[in-house]
């Protein structure tokens, strides 16, 4: 039995978890579905990273969903 888990904040999708998901991929694929999660495939690794809703805000000027930037990086800017 499968679940998905945010790379970010390590949140369990809980909304599906009554769900007994058959592999990992399906998993995903139900959660990212659903338009909440965010699938993101890193363009030089291929690594797949998942962000919960909690991790993920719409980005008006791309008219997608993308990953919250770390505050705490930010902070450490100028
Ligand atoms: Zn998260």
């Amino acid at each position: 039995m499968y679940r998905v888990l945010c790379d970010r904040c390590g949140a369990a999708d809980d909304g599906c978890d009554y769900y007994a998901w058959a592999t990992p991929d399906q998993a995903v694929d139900v959660a990212v579905s659903d338009g909440e999660w965010l699938r993101i495939i890193e363009g030089e690794s291929g690594e797949e990273r998942l962000y919960c809703p909690s991790c993920t805000t719409w980005d008006e000027e791309a008219d997608e969903l993308v990953p919250l930037t770390d505050l705490a990086v930010h902070a450490e800017g100028d």
